[in-house]
């Protein structure tokens, strides 16, 4: 059960909700995003309080959610998740692009490519320093000292950067150099590392499990959203099908069934999805057209010695054809 607090409701207003609520048996969990404060209801209590708190004053509306994700489910009177980050304004109605490469290799390297893709329109950075490889003999990331070059390239050109933390005991770590935190596929399932990036201060790029199903995936922002961190974006990035011409299957209907369940932003990684360069472009735009809020994109300008996905990764002048084709229709309406 949510109720939804009006804007500009008192702290009064909303006590006497929680109070309520808590009165009746439920745990009561508020949720306060840029743009509404929603109180949500956990637990198997009196159904009457809905009722009675719909009435209250400083109440838009109240009411019960019959999908087993509360959270994250898009509900009459709740507006979609907005997310400020880093002078970046995330699901307000923009195309946002997080471009970079797989890994973070050498700090010249990245400066460059993250000076190219600046360039050429991204709002944020990307960069892996703690990788999740197939083969543990597989270039595992530089760890810490990758962070510090994301944070310093981050900071000289005044954008964001997105990484990923792969286990619980580094969330503190990452969450103090990066401005977004991504749990990747192979890590949507790992429930303790979602409750803990739940407790965290900075946003969350959750991207889809190789093989979960959509509900799967909005259990898994539940679980962020649900231990109080309420800044989730979703990622697509390709499941595992019987196909095998591409490195993945990008499930484009899934853009459209999470916009339709779930408030929160959702984006889509062309990259992992497709796993060839000549791919991107097309997916991405595919992407745009099913209504993504953003793109996640790996750009390289030697990808034939890139230590991790080169051969997705565009060169920096193709992603600036590509950006400037999406701007152009971003800007015809
Ligand atoms: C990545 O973004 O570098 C990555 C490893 O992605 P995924 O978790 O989607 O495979
Ligand atoms: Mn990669």
């Amino acid at each position: 059960m949510i109720i939804v607090m009006a804007p500009g409701h008192t702290p009064e207003e909303r006590a006497r909700v929680e109070e309520t609520i808590r009165s009746h048996g439920y745990r009561v969990v508020p949720i306060v995003g840029e743009l509404r404060t929603v109180i949500a209801a956990v637990g198997d209590g009196d159904k009457d309080v809905l009722y009675q708190c719909e009435s209250f004053p400083g109440v838009e509306s109240a009411m019960r959610v019959l999908t087993p994700y509360k959270f994250v489910a898009k509900v009459p009177g709740r507006l979609r998740t907005v997310i400020n980050v880093a002078n970046t304004v995330i699901g307000e109605g923009t195309l946002r692009v997080i471009a970079g490469p797989c890994s973070v290799e050498t700090e010249e390297g990245y400066l460059r490519i993250a000076k190219a893709v600046k360039e050429a329109g991204a709002d944020l950075l990307r960069g892996g320093a703690f990788k999740p490889r197939t083969s543990p003999y597989s270039f595992q990331g530089l760890g810490e000292e990758g962070l510090r070059i994301l944070a310093r390239v981050g900071k000289e050109l005044g954008l964001g950067v997105v990484t990923e933390v792969m286990s619980r005991d580094t969330v503190e770590l990452v969450a103090s150099y990066a401005d977004i935190l991504q749990i990747g596929a192979r890590n949507m399932h790992n429930f303790a590392l979602l409750k803990e990036v739940g407790r965290c201060e900075k946003p969350v790029f959750l991207k889809r499990g190789i093989a979960a199903t959509i509900e799967e995936f909005l259990m898994a922002a539940e679980y962020i959203v649900s231990a109080g961190n309420p800044n989730v974006i979703l990622c697509e990035r390709g499941i595992r099908t019987f196909e095998t011409a591409t490195r993945f299957t990008l499930d484009i209907n899934a853009v459209a069934v999470l916009k339709k369940r779930s408030h929160l932003p959702v984006f889509v990684d062309p990259s992992h999805a497709t796993g060839h360069w000549e791919l991107v472009a097309p997916a991405a735009k595919a992407a745009v057209a099913a209504g993504a809020d953003g793109l996640m994109i790996e750009v390289h300008d030697d990808p034939a010695s890139a230590v991790s996905d080169g051969i997705q990764s565009l060169l920096p002048h193709r992603f600036a054809a590509l950006m400037h084709e999406l701007r152009g229709k971003e800007s015809a309406g």
